[in-house]
């Protein structure tokens, strides 16, 4: 897929029920010997058993999975961990799975994280987690020499969903400066080709959604009083209605946004301008 990756970083993608246009959740390897897997993604038996044969080759070779790295508790980025531990275990490798202490507790029901991991722990030799929230409340990218693995903070391809259920649009911008201010040259993202150029990227990602948060205080100007729902043909006007209710949960994000810095309010389900 992509035409050059730093060292000691290789991908597998693999098949993912997620959100279209995007089809696929990478699958990082990071590391030479050890190896950190992170998000081990699909649901599905021929994509896990296509992940474990890339695996098990480098097994042959002498190299140890350390670890299973999940950057958020999203489907289409956990799925496969569970089975993969096993394959690994089938295999005589006890492989723990690690994850924000947030993404913990939003997985209990459902798949048992092993080892916590904070803000600045270091995941493999020159590898620190970085706890990024917006997108997801126990979102982590991990950072190398130059890149980043930024889990679902940019996509190379789709857009990146801020569902306020349990996104936040002012963390995630925050986290974006964060990402900024780490200096990376190359994203690695969840979904799509690597992305160089990481602070003009990391820059436009910041400045549309700016510029969308203007132009629904714009369409409230406008509407007088209105839910996210009616405000959704006005900011997304190529948009198939059908997807007007997703696009809602969006605006929403920018009208919380809005109203924390004193200008929007709701009464109920409609909106003013402040
Ligand atoms: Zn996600």
């Amino acid at each position: 897929m992509d035409a050059a990756l730093p060292e000691r970083v290789s991908v597998v993608p693999v098949r993912t029920p997620t959100l279209p246009p995007a089809t696929h959740t990478n699958t990082w390897i990071l590391g030479a010997g050890d190896l950190v897997v992170v998000d081990p993604a699909s649901p599905w038996d021929d994509e896990r058993a296509r992940l474990y044969a890339e695996l098990r080759a480098r097994l042959d070779r002498g190299q140890r999975v350390r670890s299973l790295f999940l950057t958020h508790h999203h489907h289409d980025h956990v799925s496969g961990a569970l089975d993969l531990r096993e394959r690994l275990r089938a295999d005589g490798h006890e492989v723990p799975i690690l994850a924000h202490p947030l993404t913990a507790d939003l997985l209990r029901r459902t798949l048992p994280v092993d080892v916590l991991v904070q803000d600045g722990e270091t995941v493999l030799d020159g590898v620190v987690a970085v706890h990024t929230p917006g997108h997801a409340p126990g979102h982590l990218c991990l950072v190398g020499d130059g890149w980043v693995v930024a889990g679902d903070m940019v996509a190379g391809v789709g857009t990146i969903v801020i569902d306020p259920a349990e996104g936040d649009l002012q963390d995630y911008l925050d986290s974006l400066q964060r990402l900024r201010d780490l200096g990376p040259e190359l994203l690695l993202p969840a979904h799509g080709p690597s992305l160089p150029g990481a602070d003009v990227v990391l820059g436009m990602y910041q400045a549309h959604r700016h510029q969308r948060t203007v132009q629904i205080g714009d369409a409230l100007e406008r509407l007088g009083a209105a839910t996210a729902l009616e405000v959704a043909p006005l900011v997304y006007p190529e948009l198939d209605p059908a997807l007007y209710p997703l696009a809602a949960t969006q605006i929403t994000s920018h009208l919380l946004f809005l109203e924390r810095h004193g200008r929007a309010r709701r009464e109920g389900e409609r909106w003013h301008r402040a």
